[in-house]
């Protein structure tokens, strides 16, 4: 059985995160250490999209990313955001700490209520 990160706890509701957004794609929470204003997390919810990290893609996967980022793009349309970065950490050498493929949204601008 493959690990159970951090991510699969929170997905499963084993442990509590301030999502933002979900839908039956995606999962957005609020960063626990937030290294900006909106600092935020984007995983895939799908088991068959779960993958370890960017350097594990494979053809099945291989959409995730793109997945990703579209779901970012919208979250910042819905919430009038002008202004993002976004980031996948790769590997342990690329700073990667948590091995369930996650993408990193910063900006700036604070997340209105919506
Ligand atoms: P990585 O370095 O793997 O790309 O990023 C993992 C991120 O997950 C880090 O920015 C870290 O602060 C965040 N994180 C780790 N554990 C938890 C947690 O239990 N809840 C939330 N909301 N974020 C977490």
């Amino acid at each position: 059985m493959e690990e159970q990160t951090v991510f699969h706890k929170i997905l499963a509701g084993e442990i509590p995160a301030d999502t933002v957004y979900e839908d039956e794609e995606v999962l957005i929470f609020k960063d626990i250490h937030p290294k900006a204003p909106t600092h935020l997390l984007l995983i895939p919810k799908k088991p068959e999209d779960f993958v370890p990290s960017i350097a594990d893609l494979s053809e099945s996967t291989q959409h995730v990313p793109a997945m990703l980022i579209l779901k970012a793009k919208h979250f910042a349309d819905m919430h009038d955001i002008n202004g993002y970065k976004l980031t996948f950490h790769v590997g342990k050498g690329g700073g990667q700490e948590v091995f369930f493929l996650h993408l990193h949204f910063f900006s700036q601008q604070i997340l209105s209520a919506h």
